[in-house]
């Protein structure tokens, strides 16, 4: 199995070296990941200033881009060769609910996704790295158990068996503490906490982005909920973002247009 490993908190971060650590026994592993911190860069491409590339000391290469950035480079001539999956990860804190949609972490693993490669993006739910090599482990295990699927991915997909992009959260816990593995549809958040405003030493205001907000919706069934309780929660996730169920009201909207009325 020859996997290609991202992420968003920079090519330095202890996640993305445990990460690494765990996988490189059981495939051949190869690191492209973001020079700097690229914590909710989402699937954001680098369109209008050259990317550079760079070997690390321990063999990883960073890149003065994004996550989607490093996976976009590396699937399009980087590398060479197709990987047969791309994880990323493993992220200093959770993408849980609407988090997914702003993450870096799950924007690199949905760059594979888009490019017809399974993908999984792990996070960590609590900051810090407390217990990052019980995550690894998870993450190999996870890995270990997909190998099969994997594997028929990698000579062409099926009707029946088409490229999936996960999001796995894990419980910062040591391994006997954790439950379980739970697949959990995305909870939401409230909305992000207030913009904080600071002086500048010349005088202007500055703004940061306040918090995300903690969990409107974390009830069971959720990956809130699941990871709440000390299992791994794993969510599939989709792109499509239509919303399928209000296309006839919508249709009814256009065809008033058509029509020229009000
Ligand atoms: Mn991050």
């Amino acid at each position: 199995m020859k996997i290609l490993i991202c992420n968003d908190d920079g090519y330095q971060a202890p996640g993305i070296m445990a990460l690494y650590e765990a996988l490189k026994s059981i495939a051949d592993v190869e690191v492209v990941a973001p020079e700097q911190n690229n914590s909710a860069k989402s699937n954001a491409l680098t369109l209008h200033s050259p990317l550079y590339v760079h070997p690390a000391a321990n063999g990883f290469r960073y890149v003065n881009g994004t996550p989607a950035d490093c996976v976009h480079i590396a699937l399009t001539g980087l590398l060479g060769y197709r990987p047969d999956l791309v994880v990323s990860g493993i992220n200093n804190g959770a993408n849980m609910g609407d988090d997914t949609i702003y993450s870096g972490t799950v924007g690199a693993a949905m760059e594979a996704y888009l490019f017809g490669i399974p993908a999984i993006a792990f996070s960590q739910t609590e900051k810090g790295w407390a217990h990052i090599d019980v995550a690894a482990q998870r993450a190999r295990d996870l890995v270990l158990q997909l190998a099969p699927s994997i594997e028929v991915l990698a000579h062409g997909v099926l009707p029946t068996i088409a490229p999936w992009l996960l999001n796995v959260n894990i419980p910062n816990l040591p391994n006997d503490q954790i439950k379980g593995v739970k697949v959990a549809r995305l909870g939401r958040r409230h909305a992000a906490e207030r913009v904080i405003t600071q002086t500048s030493p010349r005088g202007e205001t500055m703004y940061w982005i306040g918090s995300a907000g903690p969990a409107k919706d974390d009830g069971e069934g959720t990956d809130f909920h699941a990871t709440k309780q000390g299992f791994v929660c794993i969510t599939p996730l989709q792109v499509d973002l239509t919303d399928h169920e209000r296309l006839p009201y919508w249709a009814q909207t256009a065809a008033r247009l058509t029509q020229g009325q009000p």
